[in-house]
């Protein structure tokens, strides 16, 4: 009998191969426990299940053409941000809430390509604007650690839905923290690739210069498995990479790899809980023979604001799409098409037009140079330092988050408290690179990630490590989850 709880994806996959099991057994076994386990924690927003069932039964019924997908059968959740056809996509969003595209994302393309089975679609925060999961439009998403607290966000369904073996992997997206913070908080592992990596085509845009489409897994392993299926040059979108990636290597040591931690983010803030289990971290990395010490990279601590221009004023404009008169939610109850504008749009929640309003006023004109033309100028700064960093190390730690998963209620009503819980992540989408955060510990109970930053496209060099440590500090925390 298979016990969802205890396979990984790397597994479920070779035992379809093997015929011990078919797609479809499997994809059964993990919507019943979707069903019964998502109305704890409401982590999923749809479950798909005839499209799963349709899907795994295209798996069994033509095996040969798909057995040696590297993914074969492995049930997946996607977050509502990402387009699928004929499955709806709400984006946490009323505006969206009847949605359904009339295409699928390249990254669906690579999923079903590599044999996946998308089982459902991920809570989410309203268009990907929060840190908690409870600006969603569908309800707060509760962490499978402690259902009073919450499971971060904006990804928090992707994440808290692999935490509680709801599915045994997920896609989310990262804008400032989307992917790494959930993860952190969940005690799983979650990676925002380089920026370019992965296509965005289809992913409903929040902030397109800092938006990236990335993977969850219970294990670094899996993670990389499923990085590696969904990356790729997309003709469709603009702003993808032709760069080849290089695979990762199984390390016995971190011996000549010179580690910086950097000290703006890994001090002010954090708690002392998170400190404690940051620092056996890097001592751990020491013991397997890397050289550690402490850096300091010029202008990181602004990156706060400068994504809090950035991301506002891109989403400004992104949204203004949705009008009531393309797609999506209309109120037609006015006399004149401006008058279902505004009684369209009036529907956003509360986050979501803070940042409507933040963007518009930092665009408009006679501010433009003063505030987003400055961000971006600083920007500029903060890759620089970047570069000069990665000079001298070959990868920077931080904590992913600087608290573990706090209480439902506790922070939505201030939103500066709530922005501070990307101080680690944010800085890696201002730079472009690539970051993942995988499990280093417990403090009262309640996981502590460790986030490992790496120059653009060193995606290979962070698996390895991220492998090295898992094995060597026996990372799997998910055996604590009773749900
Ligand atoms: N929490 C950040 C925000 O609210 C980051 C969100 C994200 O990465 N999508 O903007």
């Amino acid at each position: 009998m298979i016990n969802p709880s205890k396979l990984t994806a790397i597994e479920c996959a070779e035992l379809i191969q093997k015929k011990e099991v078919s797609a479809t057994e499997i994809t059964k076994i993990f919507l019943e426990r979707s069903k019964e386990v998502n109305s704890s924690i409401n982590s999923l927003i749809t479950i798909s299940e005839d499209y799963a069932l349709k899907q795994a039964n295209k798996i069994d019924s033509n095996f040969e053409d798909f057995k040696n997908k590297p993914l074969l059968g492995v049930p997946i959740s996607v977050k509502d941000v990402i387009s699928t056809k004929n499955i709806k996509t709400t984006a946490g969003s009323k505006i969206l809430s009847n949605y359904i595209p009339p295409y699928d994302a390249f990254v669906i393309k690579k999923l079903i390509d590599s044999g996946a089975i998308i089982i459902s679609k991920s809570n989410c925060d309203e268009f990907a604007m929060g840190s908690s999961n409870e600006t969603s439009y569908f309800g707060a998403c509760r962490n499978p650690w402690d259902l009073e607290t919450v499971p971060g966000g904006s990804s928090g369904g992707s994440a808290a839905s692999v935490a509680s073996s709801q599915n045994l992997i997920s896609i989310g997206s990262d804008t400032g923290g989307s992917i790494r913070q959930p993860a952190s908080l969940c005690g799983i592992v979650g990676m925002k690739p380089t920026y370019g990596s992965v296509s965005r085509a289809g992913l409903i845009a929040f902030g397109s210069s800092l938006d990236q489409i990335g993977p969850f897994a219970k294990n670094v392993q899996d993670c990389e498995k499923l990085f590696y299926s969904i990356a790729g040059h997309d003709p469709k979108d603009l702003t993808s990479s032709k760069n080849k990636l290089k695979n990762s290597k199984n390390l016995n040591n971190l011996n000549n790899l010179k580690i910086g931690i950097c000290t703006d983010i890994s001090d002010q803030g954090i708690s002392e809980g998170v400190k404690k289990v940051f620092k056996n971290s890097a001592n751990a990395m020491n013991k397997l023979g890397a050289e550690i010490d402490e850096i300091s990279i010029d202008y990181i601590k602004e990156s706060l604001p400068v994504y809090y221009l950035t991301a506002p004023s891109e989403a400004s404009s992104n949204l203004n799409r949705y009008d009531g008169i393309k797609y999506g939610y209309s109120n037609q109850d006015g006399k004149t098409s401006w008058d279902t504008i505004d009684l369209t749009r009036s529907n956003f929640g509360d986050e979501v037009k803070r940042r409507i309003l933040l963007g518009t006023f930092a665009l408009s004109s006679g501010y433009y140079d003063e505030y987003y033309g400055k961000a971006q100028k600083i920007r500029g700064l903060i890759i620089n330092s970047f570069n000069n960093a990665f000079k001298k190390f070959d990868l920077i730690i931080s904590p992913t988050s600087p608290i573990t998963a706090f209480k439902i209620d506790s922070q939505i009503d201030d939103p500066l408290l709530m922005y501070q819980n990307d101080i680690c992540t944010m800085p890696a989408n201002i730079a472009g690179i690539p970051a993942i955060s995988i499990p280093c510990g417990l403090s009262n109970g309640l996981p502590v990630g460790l986030q490992i930053m790496g120059p653009n496209f060193s995606e290979g060099m962070i698996f390895s490590v991220a492998k090295l440590m898992e094995s060597n500090m026996n990372l799997n925390l998910l055996e604590e989850v009773n749900i």
